[in-house]
């Protein structure tokens, strides 16, 4: 399934699911940029850009990304921003309300360190936020100016399962 060179939106992408992640970060408004640049042993998949700052988004088909991490953490150092690392899916956690999109890194005292990262959507502007949770420490990443960074007022529910499927639906196989 991951290793299918995929065009979406006239890029080829490596896989599927690279490629379906682009498509899900266009359904929540995020602007990315497929394999920006190259570092030191590492083509990362994404620069993904918001208003304020930008992020590196890794792709990592296992069932937890965060297993992933220590491969980036010396990218991480490198590249002088946070990296995603994202893997099969977003998940919904139910009881906890969480649409938990993968791992997050970032630095800390000068270390890598790797939390949890979730998306949250403006309950006003309806934007969807990175919001990276771990060691007590709650930071967000986001293009909403409607209320302050971490603010109570956020909802999980902007429709993300839906707008998955969607992505996944944009960039199905079809055999020529
Ligand atoms: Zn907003």
């Amino acid at each position: 399934m991951s290793g299918i060179a995929t065009v979406y939106r006239k890029t080829r992408f490596r896989s599927r699911l690279e490629a379906t992640w682009a498509a899900f970060f266009d359904q929540i408004g995020w602007s990315w940029i497929y394999e920006p640049y190259d570092l030191p042993g590492w083509i990362p998949d994404f620069l993904v850009k918001f208003d304020r700052r930008s992020i590196l988004v890794e792709v990592k088909p296992a069932e937890n990304p965060a297993d992933a991490a220590n491969f980036v953490e010396s990218a991480m150092i490198k590249a002088k921003r946070g990296v995603l690392i994202v893997g099969l899916s977003p998940v919904m956690h139910e009881n906890e309300r969480h649409y938990e999109i993968g791992a997050f890194v970032r630095k800390e005292s000068g270390r890598a360190r790797i939390v949890d990262a979730y998306l949250v959507s403006c309950s006003d502007c309806w934007k969807t936020s990175l919001r990276h949770e771990g060691g007590g420490v709650t930071g967000e990443i986001s293009d909403c100016v409607c209320f302050d960074p971490v603010a109570p007022n956020i909802s999980t529910d902007g429709g993300l399962e839906d707008r998955w499927a969607h992505a996944k639906n944009a960039t199905q196989w079809f055999p020529s």
